[in-house]
């Protein structure tokens, strides 16, 4: 990176944290990346995932060329809607990119790893509650099945740094991994500081890290716009899927390679509501869940006014057009993604082999079937992964038994969904009779399949409904006991949420809703 666009970062060194000591590592990841986990917990495998690139080793056995210089890369962005012309990593430096086992590329970057020449007024440093809380929401994300940035491994850095309480927090650094730290930022950058020069080589470098295909294209600047458009629009989808607010969606936080990146005041809906907001600094509600689609697409288009020179440098009105164009496609493909999504979610299956006519017309209806149900749950104030589980768990009468309110009972026990117990509660009369409704509509929608491919579309539900969601309440107690000292509770939730499909009674009450809504833990960034 800092060879193909060198105006793009300065070289840069991480502090040597005083007293490094490994938090967490996550040694599945280590191994793909190409480490040997338990050389990565030695006090040279430390020495390297704290920024000393002399110390540790990769499978690579590449030691004589490996680069010695490390970076701050830099950014722009628009932060809130109004531009920052200057960002970057304030706080973190990129160690440089490995290839990993199956031959992707992939970034090692570290954050909290002290001040660089883009801190401004900040310290450089990160607390050990959100970088764990960093780790675990992405393994989430991973384990979801939605692109994400990984954490291999958390430090505490032995220092205090100043945040939440009078005496200081612990220190730490996240190692992360990325497919590349490429953000919508970085083009705002070269294309409000740098001519047409470096934006070319930016996005000759974009092209060739995730989106090859496009170098062969007739306009490679519009094939790269197209494919992020794409790639985010898909993300986006998945996010809505599973009640993910990311909840600080400036440019510089969204990524060409369409990876979620930048987990700080995120959270996860409890309770279905299309207006909710967790960051204690979005006071406009911006980032609302629901406003995540056209947040995406409004810095896509900031993306893609970066690549107007490019997509067509002798016409202007033309490279606007062709941009437009692309833009258009958001809201399509955003909207079949979902709406094939949520058709996995609530069982329904699309008709196979049918044209793309057939197939629009019952994305249509899947899509109506899905508003109408999540119009209850908003209405009901239900529980958004606890209610489409008890739908993949125990079919409609789970469902009816969940909304009805008789399963708050049963949500302290093990496994409480099971079909059984769902079809004991389905009785009560107290479901809101607008789910009747729904539910005969569903059964409209899954009459016209086979009974082979109902239950596959049953089975397809149990991996498209979690049981385990990061919930914002255990996990801030989680980060609060690791902060403490107390590590157990958040490793409990970390095997919960990185098996998220999967009942598991010792893990039971991490499943209910349990948690009031309230604001996630500000990244006090
Ligand atoms: P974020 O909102 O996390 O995307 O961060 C926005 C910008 O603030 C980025 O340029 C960060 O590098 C920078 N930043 C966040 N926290 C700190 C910090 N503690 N010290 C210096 N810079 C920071
Ligand atoms: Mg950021
Ligand atoms: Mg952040």
């Amino acid at each position: 990176y800092a060879a193909a666009v060198p105006e793009l970062s300065v070289d840069w060194s991480a502090e040597r944290p005083p007293r490094p000591a490994l938090v967490q590592l996550q040694g599945d990841l280590a191994r793909e990346l190409g480490f040997d986990p338990e050389q990565l917990r030695t006090a040279d495998g430390i020495r390297l995932l704290t920024g000393d690139l002399s110390a540790g080793k990769h499978d690579s056995g590449a030691t004589e060329d490996r680069p010695r210089v490390t970076t701050a890369q830099v950014y722009a962005g628009f932060q809130f809607g109004q531009p920052s012309s200057v960002l970057g990593d304030g706080r973190a430096v990129l160690l440089g990119d490995l290839v990993d086992r199956a031959g992707r590329t992939r970034d090692l970057h570290l954050k909290g790893s002290g001040r660089t020449p883009f801190s401004r007024g900040g310290d450089g440093k990160a607390p050990l509650g959100p970088m764990l809380r960093e780790l675990l929401v992405g393994e989430a994300m991973h384990a979801l099945g939605i692109p994400t940035t990984r954490a291999l491994a958390v430090i505490a850095t032995g220092e205090q740094v100043q945040r939440r309480r009078p005496g200081g927090d612990p220190g730490a650094i996240l190692v992360r991994t990325a497919a590349s730290h490429l953000r919508v930022g970085t083009f705002q950058y070269a294309a409000w500081h740098h001519g047409p020069e470096v934006l070319g080589a930016l996005t000759d470098y974009a092209i060739s890290r995730h989106w090859p295909e496009a170098a062969g294209a007739e306009r490679p600047a519009l094939e790269l716009l197209r494919s992020v458009i794409g790639a985010q629009a898909r993300l986006v989808a998945q996010w809505m899927l599973v009640g993910f607010v990311h909840g600080v969606m400036n440019t510089d936080n969204m990524t060409i390679s369409g990876e979620t990146i930048d987990y700080g005041p995120c959270a996860f809906l409890d309770a279905y509501r299309a207006d909710a907001v967790f960051s204690s600094i979005d006071h406009g509600g911006r980032y609302a869940y629901g406003n995540q689609p056209q947040i995406a697409l409004w810095n896509l288009a900031r993306f893609a006014e970066t690549l107007l020179p490019l997509i067509d440098p002798d016409d202007p009105d033309r490279a606007v057009d062709l941009a437009t164009e692309a833009l258009e496609t958001f809201t399509p493909l955003y909207e079949e993604a979902w709406a094939r999504g949520m058709a996995a979610k609530v069982g329904v299956t699309l008709p196979e082999g049918a044209g793309a006519q057939e197939t629009a017309r019952a994305l249509v209806e899947i899509r109506a079937l899905a508003q109408e149900l999540l119009g209850i749950l908003e209405a009901e104030g239900a529980d958004f992964t606890g209610s489409f589980r008890a739908l993949a768990d125990g079919g409609a009468a789970g469902l009816r038994a969940r909304l009805s309110g008789a399963e708050q009972a049963a949500v302290s026990s093990a496994a409480q969904a099971a079909v059984s117990d769902a079809a004991q509660l389905a009785d009560s009369d107290a479901a809101p009779p607008a789910l009747d409704a729904w539910c005969g509509r569903r059964d409209a929608l899954r009459a016209g399949s086979s009974d082979a491919q109902r239950a596959a579309a049953d089975a397809a539900m149990l991996r498209a409904n979690p049981v385990h969601i990061p919930r914002n309440r255990p996990l801030q107690a989680a980060l609060d006991a690791a902060e403490d000292g107390d590590l157990a509770p958040f490793t409990r939730m970390l095997e919960a949420v990185t098996s998220p499909f999967e009942h598991r009674a010792h893990l039971a009450d991490l499943a209910g809703p349990g948690a009031a809504e309230g604001p996630g833990a500000p990244d006090a960034g």
